[in-house]
């Protein structure tokens, strides 16, 4: 899970982005120096012990989990450098939705059929949603990360970039293992002190993690049912509603209100029907008012899908719409959905560059689309969508060739 990171749809690295080579963007500034002089750490860590003595961390769990740690660089290069999504919907999802992991995935649904029975009792989520999760976060469980979590909070903690979160996350990995869920040197995990199966923040592990076998211990490293347990137990308090949808794949007609299609706007599904949507296989949608969205990674001509409330939740696992939506669409694959369906036509992708170029040429006209880094968050959306309408093309907020032509030529 992603929380940590920069604004709109940046994908921090998780310890399974880095195995399956998601493409490594804005790393130049890999080795920019650190803001605060190293050699202050030592005393910050005296203050912040005391800090957290304060905060009812005891003296022992403090000194245990404390002592000797030493300020990390490549923690901070790492975070300096954090990554970039910049893979499109159908080369993480084709990537990451394999043969291989789809049938890993039905294997593991088959071996824990019964803790997976009990997890969709207790807390409504299903296996296939939790399985999913557990293949992109993790490869389930196979790669966790291997930074000392504890050492990696600490170093962000002092650092000058977002100190207060992180100091409010390291506290939080004190007490859990104040609590005697997991020892200073099991926790390890990717640069942000993320850690376990589904690589909880300490915040999320402090506040979620339940333990599921009664071994006494909530172990979301080596335990199975406590890790799959705690994931459904985060899903279900930030919303998920058992028996409920999350996402659909459905065929769109050649011409709709282009600009009611984001994952921001929810309509009655009576809308779409309406207008055309239809499943897959042609039949008409309900003419309800159930909420949803329709969403369109690729654009009008590509794969198309409605998310429902349920969908809310993994926007709030992860920031970037392209994981959310693989996720999500892994999830239906897993519980027996069909395979992706192309849309109306060809879809191509433009390069970073042209990305880049083309919110250059967004900001040249008056919008505000934040850091000119190729990642096309709301935003910059908003803004292609309201030049699309101008140029009289259909405004899918997708970026296109045709739409970056116009901007440079301005008509
Ligand atoms: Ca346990």
């Amino acid at each position: 899970m992603t929380r940590f990171a920069a604004p709109s749809i940046l994908l921090r690295m998780t310890a399974l982005a880095g195995f399956a080579a998601v493409t490594l963007l804005g790393a130049s500034h890999a080795f920019a120096a650190a803001c605060q002089p190293p050699a202050a750490f030592p005393k910050w860590l005296q203050n912040f012990k005391q800090q957290a003595v304060a905060q009812g961390i005891s003296p022992q769990t403090a000194n245990y989990a404390l002592d000797g740690i030493t300020y990390d660089p490549v923690t901070v290069a790492k975070d300096r450098g954090q990554a970039v999504f910049a893979q499109s919907f159908l080369q993480f999802s084709g990537r990451m939705v394999s043969g291989n992991r789809l049938q890993g995935g039905a294997a593991l649904l088959k071996r824990h059929a019964a803790t997976f029975k009990r997890i969709e009792q207790e807390y409504g989520v299903p296996g296939p949603v939790l399985v999913a999760f557990w293949g992109l976060e993790t490869d389930f469980g196979k790669i966790m990360g291997n930074m000392e979590s504890i050492r990696s909070l600490a170093t962000l903690s002092f650092d000058c970039r977002r100190p207060e979160k992180f100091t409010a996350e390291l506290l939080d990995a004190l007490r859990v293992i104040q609590r005697g869920d997991l020892s200073p040197h099991e926790m390890r995990g990717p640069a942000h002190g993320e850690v376990g199966q589904f690589q909880f923040q300490p915040s999320t592990y402090y506040n979620y993690a339940v333990d599921f076998d009664g071994d006494g211990r909530r172990d979301l490293i080596r335990s199975t049912p406590d890790s799959l347990a705690s994931a459904a137990n985060y899903l279900k308090s930030i919303g998920w509603q058992g028996g409920q949808p999350w996402l659909e794949q459905v065929r769109v007609p050649a011409d709709l209100p282009w600009d009611q299609a984001d994952v921001t706007i929810k309509r009655p599904r009576l809308f779409w029907a309406k207008h055309g949507v239809t499943y897959l296989n042609g039949q008409p949608l309900p003419n309800d008012a159930m909420p949803v969205s329709l969403v369109l990674p690729m654009g009008r001509s590509g794969p198309a899908f409605l998310t429902y409330q349920n969908f809310d939740v993994y926007t709030e696992w992860n920031n970037s719409l392209v994981y959310c939506l693989t996720a999500a669409y892994y999830a239906s694959r897993l519980a027996g959905g069909p395979p992706l369906a192309k849309g109306n036509g060809p879809v191509s992708a433009l390069s970073l560059a042209e990305l880049k170029e083309l919110q250059q040429q967004l900001a040249k006209q008056g919008f505000d689309v934040g850091k000119i880094d190729g990642v096309i968050g709301a935003a910059s959306r908003e803004a292609i969508r309201t030049m699309q309408v101008k140029y009289g093309l259909p405004a899918d907020a997708y970026p296109t060739a045709e739409l970056l032509r116009r901007l440079r030529t301005g008509r």
